[in-house]
């Protein structure tokens, strides 16, 4: 039992863990955003920005075939979707990549709407209007399915327009940014690591996307910090 709150603790209660879709991801760039949860699949993909706003710049989902790619390897289209999604992008590689296009800008305007609350800064509208605008457009792939007692909104399981492959996305965050759960959003600890995160500690402790990263990073750092200044 561990009781450090690190990624691989959290790791362990998630469905990604050991699947054999993140296996198949496995050295692949956009693999790097499942080795931290977020919690919920639209902190997942908000991470996977994290190379395009790092200082390298590296788009991790890189065009529609990535998009797709992503999405089954996180369980949120089923194969079966996933073979029709690529098909489609496949006969319409054009209107595949204004999807895409518009797969990253919500993302971003996302990322900055939570990035906010996760300060406690201001939520600019704009980044709120585009997640009105996509989840306007998603609504129409979505259908109720039984999940135990409830019911859950989740993708037509016949969609096979391209746009179709936004509906997860902008379900998963319209459910967090209408849900409790947005109290425990956290950032990761490390200012120029941009990953955020449901904190599921029960006292609000977690700090970093994954104390093996830029938990040791800022640890190191602090270290080397006090050294230096008891040399003086
Ligand atoms: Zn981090």
């Amino acid at each position: 039992m561990r009781h450090n709150v690190t990624c691989q603790g959290l790791f362990e209660g998630y469905s990604v863990t050991g699947s054999t879709a993140y296996q198949r991801t496995k050295g692949k760039l956009y693999a790097e955003t499942f080795r931290c949860p977020g919690g919920a699949l639209c902190l997942d993909f908000c991470n996977s920005g994290g190379g395009a706003r790092g200082a390298s710049g590296t788009e991790w989902i890189a065009g529609f075939p990535d998009l797709i790619d992503w999405l089954e390897a996180a369980e949120a289209v089923t194969g079966g979707q996933a073979a029709r999604l690529r098909r489609a992008g496949a006969a319409s590689p054009r209107a595949a990549t204004r999807v895409w296009g518009r797969a990253i800008k919500f993302r971003e305007a996302l990322f900055r709407v939570l990035n906010a609350k996760a300060q406690g800064g201001a939520v600019a509208r704009e980044g709120l209007s585009n997640i009105e605008a996509e989840h306007a457009r998603a609504v129409s792939f979505a259908r109720l399915s039984r999940t135990g007692e409830a019911y859950a909104w989740s993708l037509d399981p016949s969609a096979s327009a391209l746009e179709a492959a936004m509906q997860p996305l902008v379900e998963s965050a319209v459910s967090l940014l209408t849900s409790a759960k947005l109290e425990r959003l956290g950032r990761c600890g490390r200012s120029t690591c941009t990953w955020l995160f449901i904190d599921e500690t029960r006292n609000h402790s977690r700090r970093w996307c994954e104390m093996a990263s830029c938990g040791n990073v800022l640890k190191v750092r602090r270290h080397r910090e006090k050294a230096r200044s008891a040399g003086r």
